[in-house]
C-alpha cells in the first residue's frame, strides 16, 4: 500500500475509533489513560519531528531558492507574483467569509446565558490570548521582521525573521559568487538533501500518527459545544469549503494548468498532515516534498513559495478571522459600518500574513482586532470550544493555498508542473 493510502486509513482509522470512544465511553478512565499514554504521546512524537525539521528547512530551502532564481531581477519578479499571489487569494478568501457571515448571521439569537456560559468554561485561555494580542500590534510587528539576533529568532520560532535573514544570506550568496560562497551554497544544499531525508524517515510514521491525532481530538471533541455554535461552525464551513472547492480549483484550470482532481490526488499527503497537525509550519516538510515531488513544480518556484507561504501565505486563517470578529460583533451587539468592515477586512489580509503557522496562530491576531473595535477581547473564550476543529480545516486551506500559488506561479515562470507522480518521499 502507498504511503498516502496508509495515511487514509490512519486517518479514518483514528476519526472513526475517537468518534466511537466519545460515543460510547466519553467518561471512561481508560480512555483518558489511552489518551494521555499513548496518543497523545505518539501524536506528539510526530510533531516534535517535524517541528525539528522547520528551522533547518526554512534557512536552507529559502537561501537555495534565492541562489537557484539566480538574477536579482527574476527573484524580484517571483517574490513580487509571489506577493501579488498572497494579497490577491486572500481578498477573496476574506470576501468570502465576511460575505457568509453577514448573511447566515450565525452571531445573533445566541442566548446570552449561553454565551457566558462558554465563556465562563475557557476564561482563562481567553484571558491569556486577549493579554497577548499586544505582542502582535502595532509597529514593532514590521520592525520585528528583521531579526536583532537570528539565533535568538530561530530559537523563538519567529520564522519570519529567520526568513528575512536567509533571504538576506541569499540574496548575498548570489551577488558575490566566490569560492567561499560556492562552498557555503553546496554545504546549504547537503543540509537541504539531510532534511529532505529526515522528513522521509519521518513521514514513515505518519499513518500511525495521523491516527493517533485524530483518535485523541475526536474521543475528547465536545459535541455539546458544536451544537450549540453549529451556525458559526456551519458559517466557518461554507466559506472554507467554498474557498478550497470553487476559489482553489477555477486558480488551477485557468492559471495553473492543472486539472483540480490530479492536484487534491497530489496535495493529498499534505492536506492530511495539514489537518491532523493544523500547523502550516509542521507540515512544510511535506508541503516541500509533495509540491517538488507529487505535483512537479519546479524546485527553484516550490522553495520559495512554498517556505514563505508557510507563515504569510494563509487564506483559510484570515477568513476565519474576518468571520469570527463579524461572529463576536453580531454576539455582542456592535454594529460595524460597511467602512469598518472593510478595515476589518485588510486587518485580516495582514493577519493572515502575520499569524504564526502552530495550532491557534491566529487567536491573538483575532483578539487584537476585537480589541480595535471596541468588542471585549476575552469574548474569543465563546469559541475556543470549538477552536481546534475549525483550526484544522482551515490549515487545509492554507497549505492548500501555498501548492495552488506555487502550482500557478511556477507555470507563469514557462515551467509548467509535470504530471504528478507518485514517486518520491511523500508518495
Ligand atoms: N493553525 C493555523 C496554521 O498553522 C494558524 C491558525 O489559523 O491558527 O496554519
Amino acid at each position: 500500500m502507498s504511503l498516502h493510502t496508509r495515511m487514509l486509513v490512519g486517518f479514518i482509522a483514528g476519526t472513526s475509533l475517537g468518534l466511537a470512544a466519545n460515543l460510547f465511553a466519553a467518561d471512561a478512565g481508560w480512555l483518558d489513560a489511552l489518551v494521555f499514554y499513548v496518543a497523545d504521546p505518539v501524536g506528539q512524537l510526530f510533531l516534535r519531528l517535524l517541528f525539528m525539521l522547520v528551522i533547518p528547512l526554512v534557512f536552507s530551502a529559502l537561501i537555495l531558492g534565492v541562489v537557484e532564481i539566480g538574477d536579482p531581477r527574476s527573484l524580484g519578479r517571483i517574490g513580487g507574483k509571489t506577493l501579488a499571489w498572497i494579497l490577491v487569494v486572500t481578498t477573496v478568501a476574506v470576501s468570502i467569509g465576511l460575505v457568509m457571515v453577514n448573511l447566515l448571521e450565525p452571531g445573533r439569537g445566541i442566548p446570552p446565558e449561553l454565551g457566558a456560559e462558554l465563556m465562563a468554561q475557557t476564561g482563562e485561555r481567553a484571558s491569556q490570548i486577549a493579554a497577548s494580542r499586544e505582542g502582535v500590534s502595532g509597529i514593532s510587528v514590521l520592525l520585528n521582521i528583521v531579526p536583532r539576533n537570528p539565533v535568538q529568532s530561530a530559537a523563538n520560532g519567529d520564522l519570519i525573521a529567520v526568513m528575512f535573514f536567509a533571504l538576506m544570506f541569499g540574496i548575498a550568496a548570489t551577488v558575490i559568487r566566490s569560492e567561499g560562497t560556492k562552498a557555503f551554497v553546496a554545504a546549504v544544499q547537503g543540509v537541504y538533501d539531510i532534511c529532505l531525508k529526515l522528513i522521509d524517515w519521518t513521514i514513515r510514521l505518519a499513518p500511525y500518527a495521523v491516527a493517533a491525532l485524530l483518535f485523541s481530538i475526536t474521543a475528547k471533541l465536545g459535541f455539546d459545544v458544536l451544537v450549540q455554535l453549529a451556525r458559526f461552525v456551519a458559517t466557518v464551513l461554507a466559506a472554507l469549503a467554498i474557498h478550497f472547492f470553487v476559489v482553489f480549483p477555477i486558480l488551477l484550470r485557468v492559471f495553473g494548468g492543472m486539472s483540480p482532481l490530479a492536484f487534491f490526488r497530489g496535495a493529498q499527503p499534505a492536506l492530511l498532515t495539514a489537518f491532523s497537525t493544523s500547523s502550516s509550519s509542521a507540515t512544510l516538510p511535506t508541503t516541500l516534498a509533495v509540491t517538488e515531488q507529487r505535483l512537479g513544480v519546479p524546485r527553484r518556484v516550490a522553495r520559495f513559495v512554498c517556505t514563505l507561504g508557510a507563515t504569510a501565505n494563509m487564506n483559510g486563517t484570515a477568513l476565519f478571522e474576518g468571520v469570527t470578529v463579524l461572529f463576536l460583533a453580531q454576539f455582542f451587539g456592535v454594529e460595524l459600518t460597511i467602512f469598518q468592515q472593510v478595515t476589518i477586512l485588510l486587518l485580516c489580509i495582514l493577519g493572515g500574513i502575520g499569524a504564526a503557522g502552530v495550532p491557534g496562530g491566529s487567536l491573538p491576531v483575532i483578539a487584537m482586532i476585537l480589541a480595535m473595535f471596541g468588542i471585549p477581547p476575552e469574548g474569543i473564550g465563546l469559541i475556543l470550544g470549538v477552536d481546534r476543529l475549525l483550526d484544522m480545516c482551515r490549515t487545509v486551506v492554507n497549505v492548500g493555498g501555498d501548492m495552488v500559488g506555487s502550482v500557478v506561479i511556477g507555470r507563469s515562470e514557462g515551467e509548467p508542473a509535470e504530471a504528478p507522480s507518485q514517486a518520491g518521499a511523500a508518495g
